[in-house]
């Protein structure tokens, strides 16, 4: 294990709010981060030491940055992989490229749950519009199509009907190669958060319990109720499987169904994750702080609930205009992530409340 000493740079593609609280978390260890993200208002550049403005596959930028960086991770689960081969030679990434292999491609995805004896809904592969008919007979009806590759809080996806016009579905999910997925039957959904240093050891944070609407994470609850900690057991021991097959550094997200059948595993980030924005206050030590202990090689922080209870609520586009009737509760603890324009469906913050 390689434990880098705070005043050390760490690297983070990906410019978003999530690399956004990592360098908060970094800074208040002593690091300094360096963010590398194509677009030019990164608001995780605005709280970071260095910022590179380039494209992924710009070899000009990129390898200088992993000159000027003592580990480089990433935000982002969508970085291209190619652009990496680059680097790799020259500083640690944290974590691994195969987990970004992985979770960019959603049959990697299920069928790596699958080889370590997770459960996932029935898919079909629909490479064009004419394997649409057979996928959907396999898979049944309601179901999903959804993206292959670059599809996000819903993104990507068309949710279909028996009877509906297969082909205005194609056309709106980008007629790109896709799945078609079927529906499952779920009464929650919740995610395993877990963290895993280069030593191997694992931590989970409180598994929370996660409402989704339009396709977009809405409330984050932790503890999560009693038909979720009965299929706890089940969905951790599948994710700490994966984590240890990918020999994974950092911080692990992996999302369920509670179904009437057990955990049903959707899909995995190979990053913090807005399911655990609560760990912020909520946790002893929140998911950024420690996938930022884990990629330095310092020892993990304690995971345990700060409160007897933890909510969080996203702030959608609008929402978070009501900035001032927020901050009204002084028990709130309201983040916003500097982005300019509050446009629908744009995660602009999220408010966090403990209940003692
Ligand atoms: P995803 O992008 O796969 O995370 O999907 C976004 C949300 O759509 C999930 O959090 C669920 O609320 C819903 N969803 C996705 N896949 C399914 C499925 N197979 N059955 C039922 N609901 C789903």
């Amino acid at each position: 294990m390689k434990t880098l000493p705070p005043g050390s740079t760490i690297g983070i593609l990906g410019g978003g709010q999530l690399g956004r609280m990592l360098s908060v978390a970094a800074a208040q260890l002593g690091y300094h981060c360096h963010i590398y993200a194509p677009e030019k208002d990164s608001v995780a550049a605005k709280v970071a030491a260095a910022f590179t403005c380039a494209e992924y596959y710009d070899s000009d930028a990129l390898i200088p940055f992993a000159e000027a960086c003592d580990v480089v991770s990433y935000e982002f689960e969508n970085v291209p992989v190619g652009p990496l081969g680059l680097i790799k030679d020259m500083v640690s990434l944290f974590p691994p490229a195969s987990a970004l292999n992985i979770a960019q491609d959603r049959v990697e995805e299920k069928n790596y749950a699958l080889a370590q004896g997770g459960v996932t809904a029935p898919f079909a592969i629909v490479n064009d519009r004419g394997d649409l008919e057979a996928a959907l007979d396999k898979t049944g009806y309601p179901a999903i199509i959804k993206t292959i590759r670059m599809g996000y809080d819903g993104k990507g996806q068309a949710r279909v009907k028996q009877g509906d016009n297969l082909s205005q579905h194609w056309h709106d999910t980008g007629r790109k190669p896709a799945i078609a997925e079927g529906f499952v039957s779920f009464s929650h959904e919740f995610s395993v958060l877990l963290v895993r240093g280069q030593d191997g050891e694992i931590r989970f944070w409180n598994t929370p319990h996660n409402v989704h609407e339009d396709g977009i994470l809405a409330v984050s609850t932790a503890p999560a109720p009693q038909i979720i900690l009965d299929q706890e057991d089940a969905a951790r021991a599948l994710a700490s499987k994966m984590a240890e097959a990918m020999d994974y550094v950092g911080v692990l997200t992996c999302e369920f169904f509670a179904s009437d059948d057990g955990p049903v595993f959707n899909e995995m980030a190979p990053r913090v994750h807005n399911s655990g924005h609560w760990t912020i206050e909520g946790a002893v030590t929140s998911q950024f702080e420690n996938h930022i202990r884990a990629i330095c090689g310092l020892p993990l922080g304690d995971t345990g609930l700060a409160a007897k209870s933890v909510e969080m609520h996203n702030l959608i586009g609008a929402q978070a205009d009501n900035w001032q009737e927020l901050l009204s509760d002084g028990a709130n603890h309201l983040h916003l992530y500097g982005k300019g324009e509050s446009r629908p469906g744009r995660k602009m913050g999220h408010v966090t409340k403990l209940y003692f």
